[in-house]
């Protein structure tokens, strides 16, 4: 009985035509083109299908639908997706340009597990605080610093909303106004608005400049310590590198002379890296396990760089330097939300688990090797190719890090060069730009070029989907000129 209700009223659904030629929906055509019209009409009736499938299959009361019900239930189905599109300001992008960590593109995607954990601590309540086991109140860091702490050999940890808020709040509370010693040739500027000195005036931490650009000696750090000092602080120039004649001294000869003078050496790691990736071109990074093994009083780092997950500051180091950091009001203004949490534990959780070469997209993308990417690039070459007046082939290239990590690493990457007829190298690039699910790609020496490092394989189609759109269109203009 309710499955031919349910059959009745799917046989009801509206032709994709009838939903089309509604008044209201016909005009879309002058402002996003037929295609986009026509798939939001496609997906307003899909909605509308799997709704009544959904009800059926969970036990709800159906009602019989007549056919002018379903076509008003689409047409209104279409109008939601409609807006949304065109009013949303963030959206999903492919990036097809091969920065792994691509800072203007949200820096880098999560894993499975980590927006799972984040759907469910923010789709409806959470124990963020609460213990569940006693029923009284209970620390946010009982996940994930915990973890944090199992990964990186630390006897404490804290998280906060990025790595700058780490640095300010770390300054400010171990440097109590006194004396920061830090080498010349690491007083940089990490993306523009994140420069080292204003930075340590902000925490109200005066500056002591020693050594040059490219060399400082453990002596240099040695005469420049007074009553006054109360921090090293080592930052690791991220965005770039000194080469040639260089020396900077050790974490741990650093640990030792801070230790011997009873003051903290406090290093900014940037990026780094929670295991090893010496083997991918990144044994400059600092490992933070290394960095805490070394003696380092506090060592501080992005979760959304290298780590692979959620824009978040991560501290670890000595208790006794942390409960101060966690004991300063600043602290409560900085802290994460359930958001980072969740995110932050899961992916420590892959770390753990050592599947993070698997699991967390930015490694697996690190670790793609040539042969693989080549296979996919070869195969979209081939579709690509098929489209009329679309022509594309492989250039061997570079893949970069990005996100200031690691400046020098290029990863040897298979690069797909596209081209369309009738279409310019950069009307191309705006073109994809400004389709749908927006394309990123790049431009070097006259080619359009895309890297499927940073494609994933599921995005492979909205690549294709795209080039054959710019077809289509030239095709239209020519045969509307005629
Ligand atoms: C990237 C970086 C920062 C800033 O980190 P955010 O998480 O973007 O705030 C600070 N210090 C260093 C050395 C960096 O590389």
């Amino acid at each position: 009985m309710r499955k031919e209700l349910l059959n009745k009223n799917l046989q009801n659904l509206p032709a994709i035509d009838k939903v089309l030629n509604q008044d209201s929906i016909k005009v879309w055509v002058a402002e996003i083109g037929g295609n986009t019209q026509t798939a939001i009409v496609r997906k307003a009736v899909e909605v509308l299908r799997n709704k009544l499938i959904e009800n059926y299959e969970t036990g709800k009361t159906l009602a019989d639908l007549s056919k002018e019900h379903l076509l008003q239930a689409a047409t209104e189905n279409a109008f939601l997706i409609y807006n949304v599109r065109e009013n949303k300001k963030l959206r999903k992008v492919v990036n097809a340009t091969g920065v792994l960590i691509h800072t203007n593109l949200g820096r880098v995607p999560l894993s499975e597990a980590s927006k799972q954990a984040i759907t469910e601590s923010s789709s409806s309540y959470c124990n963020l605080e609460f213990d569940l086991s006693s029923g009284a109140r209970g620390a946010r860091g009982d996940g994930a610093e915990v973890l944090l702490c199992e990964l990186t050999g630390a006897e404490d940890a804290l998280i906060v909303n990025n790595c700058a808020a780490a640095t300010v709040l770390v300054l400010s509370s171990l440097s109590n106004g006194g004396e920061v010693i830090i080498s010349r040739g690491e007083l940089v500027e990490i993306g523009g608005d994140f420069r080292v000195p204003d930075v340590m005036n902000v925490s109200g931490a005066k500056l002591v400049e020693i050594g040059t650009t490219n060399r400082t000696k453990l002596q240099d750090y040695e005469m420049a310590i007074t009553h006054e000092t109360s921090l090293i602080l080592k930052v690791h120039p991220s965005n770039y590198k000194i080469i040639g004649f260089t020396e900077s001294p050790e974490v741990a000869e650093l640990a030792r002379l801070a230790q011997k003078n009873d003051i903290l050496l406090y290093e900014d790691a940037g990026s780094g890296a929670m295991v090893d990736l010496s083997e991918y071109g990144l044994g400059d990074e600092p490992l933070i396990k290394a960095s805490i093994e070394a003696g380092a009083d506090v060592v501080t780092f992005s979760g959304d760089k290298l780590l692979g997950s959620v824009q978040a500051g991560l501290i670890v180091g000595k208790a006794r330097a942390i409960s101060r950091l966690r004991k300063n009001p600043l602290y409560r203004a900085l802290r994460g939300s359930k958001i980072i949490y969740a995110a932050l534990e899961a992916t420590f959780k892959a770390y753990i688990g050592n599947s993070q070469f698997t699991d967390v997209p930015v490694l697996r993308m690190l670790t793609e090797d040539y042969d693989e990417l080549e296979i996919r690039a070869k195969n979209l070459v081939g579709k690509l190719s098929k489209i009329e007046t679309v022509g594309a082939e492989i250039k061997e290239g570079f893949s970069a890090i990005g996100g200031g990590a690691a400046p020098e690493v290029k990863l040897h990457s298979p690069l797909i060069s596209a081209s369309v007829d009738g279409y310019s190298t950069s009307e191309l690039l705006n073109f994809l730009r400004n389709f749908e699910v927006p394309v990123i790609a790049r431009i070097f020496d006259e080619n359009l070029l895309m890297d499927l490092r940073t494609v994933s394989e599921t995005e492979e189609s909205i690549l294709l989907e795209a080039f054959q759109a710019a077809s289509r269109l030239k095709k239209k203009e020519k045969a509307t000129q005629k």
